[in-house]
């Protein structure tokens, strides 16, 4: 049985946490997309993580955990969280696909030097080198895992790429050259560090799924940052979406039976572009210092992260995009200091009411239509039945669950592992 976890949103919604908490009963967990450029946190017995890299299974000694061909595979980030996840005593299987895609140094490089180019009309980018590896990846002119056991044929790969960077870093954003004979020694090195790990992933998946193995598939950010579908260009450079997820790791699309859509009880984003039911001021200072387990900060890079009122509008879109068989509704336990709750149900563009997503420049121009929910004030963490919960919180996920059209089949109400409440 193959399940995907995917983010109904921009991101951050708690995919790590119920990924953690699923990978109980699972054989196998997937990375399919996305690189180090987000982080999902992480609470458990073990201890606090911010894993950007590895799969959220690594916590269960006999999962596997895999990292897919679909997966921006930055080397460096992976060598600096395994030692760190050594260093807290835990064991782990890893799996790389053969297949993955290397992120390489330049990447990096040229995500900072782009942001700095662009200045005020930069994209916000967390400046792990996700858009330059992607353009690399689609231009066929990057570098799969297998392709670092070839060394003659890397080592002329490698001239050729470079003479075209080098053109560009030095013209363009007036920067040192790179000597590809470096970065030809560092991929050997790091070529050695994964041999252990790389295998051809997708056989394995594939050979997994005919024996009846519990697969999931671990999507990064969410939806609405889809290359395709998301807020472009405010967007990431690879699909969010579970229907990649078949891509990502290479097994039949019809497999993926079960498509869970992780959407907090209220909104957050990071980078920029539009937010429509966006807070400022003390308002959103307040939801920001309350949200996640230590206030909405970016596990990667700890930014402030932008917050809002739960948007029903994007949600849905962001559930039928990913289509959602079941929704996980996170962070019910931080409305619980609110009076009243705002959910958005429509967006108003020059004195017309949508309720459908809308293109960026629309979204712009577009203003929240609030319906208000009576709070519960009151602190529901250690509540452990659904039933339990106040009168107003269960109405609040009733009527976003009426909005979205799709059953939320679980409320996250604390960040910690055993703290959900099944429908
Ligand atoms: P991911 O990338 O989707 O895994 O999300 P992040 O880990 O970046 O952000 C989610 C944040 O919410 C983290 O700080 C989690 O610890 C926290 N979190 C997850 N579920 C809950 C919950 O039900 N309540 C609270 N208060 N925090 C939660």
């Amino acid at each position: 049985m193959v399940k995907a976890i995917v983010g109904a949103n921009w991101g951050d919604e708690g995919k790590g946490k119920i990924t953690d908490m699923c990978a109980d009963k699972a054989d196998i967990v997937v990375r399919f997309q996305g690189g180090a450029n987000a982080g999902h946190t992480i609470i458990n017995e073990h201890g606090r993580f911010a894993l950007h890299i590895l799969p959220s299974g690594i916590f269960h000694e006999n999962i596997i955990n895999v990292i897919g061909n679909g997966v921006a595979f930055d080397i460096n980030a992976l060598k600096n969280e395994m030692a760190e996840i050594n260093k807290a005593g835990i064991k782990f299987k890893l799996a790389v696909s053969d297949r993955a895609q290397i992120l390489l140094n330049h990447h990096i490089l040229m995500d900072t030097y782009e942001e700095e180019r662009l200045a005020d009309k930069k994209f916000g980018s967390t400046k792990s080198g996700i858009a330059p590896f992607y353009s690399d990846k689609y231009a066929k002119v990057g570098i799969q895992v297998w392709e670092l056991y070839e060394k003659d044929m890397l080592k002329e790969k490698l001239k050729g790429m470079y003479e075209k960077v080098n053109i560009q870093f030095k013209y363009l954003y007036n920067k040192p050259e790179i000597d590809y004979m470096e970065v030809y020694n560092t991929l050997c090195e790091q070529a050695e560090f994964i041999k252990p790990y790389v295998t051809d992933t997708s056989k394995l998946l594939r050979n997994a799924v005919k024996e009846g193995k519990s697969i999931l598939l671990e999507g990064q950010l969410g939806t609405l940052k889809d290359t395709d579908h998301g807020i472009y260009p405010y967007v990431t450079s690879s699909s969010t979406l579970a229907g990649y997820a078949a891509v990502g790791v290479g097994i039949p699309p019809y497999e993926i039976k079960d498509i869970i859509a992780i959407t907090k009880a209220y909104s957050s984003a990071v980078g920029e572009g539009p937010f429509v039911s966006e807070v400022f001021g003390e308002e959103a200072d307040e939801l920001r210092r309350r949200g996640g387990d230590k206030g909405e900060f970016g596990a990667k890079t700890g930014r402030p992260r932008r917050v809002g009122h739960f948007d029903a509008v994007a949600t849905r879109y962001g559930c039928e995009l990913q289509g959602a068989t079941e929704v996980c509704m996170t962070c019910l336990d931080v409305l619980g200091y609110m009076d009243e709750i705002k959910v958005c149900t429509a967006y108003e563009v020059d004195g017309v009411k949508y309720t459908d997503f809308l293109t960026t420049a629309n979204l712009y121009r577009a203003k929240p239509v609030y319906e208000t929910l009576p709070g519960w004030k009151s602190d529901i963490r250690g509540i452990k039945s659904y039933d339990e919960l106040p009168k107003e919180a269960k109405d609040y996920v009733e009527f976003v669950e009426k909005q979205l059209g799709v059953k939320i089949t679980m409320v996250s109400n604390g960040p910690e592992r055993h703290e959900i409440l099944f429908r």
